[in-house]
């Protein structure tokens, strides 16, 4: 589903990626993990073209993302993403968060969003705060409306960049276990994340990143618990 080959990523003169390469197959979860500043965020949004790449091919869903005629909206509909920072809008209800999109840019009907956004709000665990306003929500119930809206479009695949970071630690379970069952039913999945135990229970993959490289790449097993690199240890012996 995706397929970068020696991503480059540069802001002015400083190489931010340095040639990554990296796939998803379908039904795959893969995490990446490393330190702050490693491009991991960089990387993820290289996948959508919210950051335009320097170099190299990003290949999504088997369309080149970098060739300049492709239509990156028609990708990024099938492409569903959440961030740190919720970016619900506070005017609108829980439910209009999840149906705007769809309406705006899918052109899906108001009956049939309606029941998307419904059915993912269940899926989430929030099939009655339909009515309610983000302010009115906790962190981690605005964390799993922001889940549910990505899911209204239908995506095949999800990307996650921390999405538990901003969240208190008592409210950060309910959101991986949202995002555990995704995976469980089969979604595709690239998520950023510190969360080792998840990473380590979900992941197919685990790829550590760091200073724009893929240093290490594999299993949990490997990467998370039995790590060949110097790099990633410490790294690891910092975060674990
Ligand atoms: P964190 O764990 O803190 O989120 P990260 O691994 O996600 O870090 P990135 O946000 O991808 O790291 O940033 C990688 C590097 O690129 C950093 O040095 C950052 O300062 C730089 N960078 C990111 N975005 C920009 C930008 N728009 N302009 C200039 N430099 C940027
Ligand atoms: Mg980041």
């Amino acid at each position: 589903v995706v397929q970068l080959d020696g991503l480059v990523k540069r802001f002015g003169d400083v190489e931010v990626l340095r040639g990554i390469d990296l796939q998803v197959a379908r039904g795959e979860v893969v995490c990446v993990i490393g330190p702050s500043g490693s491009g991991k965020s960089t990387l993820l949004r290289c996948v959508n073209l919210l950051e335009q790449p320097s170099g190299g091919r990003v290949v999504v869903r088997g369309t080149d993302v970098t060739d300049p005629d492709c239509d990156i909206d028609a990708v990024r509909r099938h492409v569903g993403m959440v961030f740190q920072a919720f970016n619900l809008f506070p005017h609108l209800t829980v439910l209009e968060n999840c149906t705007v999109a769809q309406r705006k840019v899918a052109k899906v009907g108001k009956e049939q969003a309606q029941q998307r956004a419904q059915h993912h709000l269940g899926r989430v665990g929030l099939g009655d705060r339909g009515d309610a306003y983000p302010a009115q929500l906790s962190g981690g119930q605005q964390q799993r409306v922001a889940i549910a809206r990505a899911l209204s479009m239908e995506p095949d695949l999800m990307l996650f960049d921390e999405p538990t970071s901003a969240l208190d630690p008592e409210l950060v379970g309910d959101v991986l276990e949202v995002m555990r069952g995704l995976a469980d039913e089969g979604m595709t999945m690239l998520v950023v994340t510190h969360e080792m135990a998840f990473a380590r229970q979900v992941a197919d993959r685990v790829v550590f990143m760091d200073g724009g490289v893929v240093v290490e790449e594999g299993p949990p097993s490997q990467v998370v618990d039995a790590p060949r690199e110097a790099r990633t240890r410490d790294f690891l012996d910092r975060v674990l």
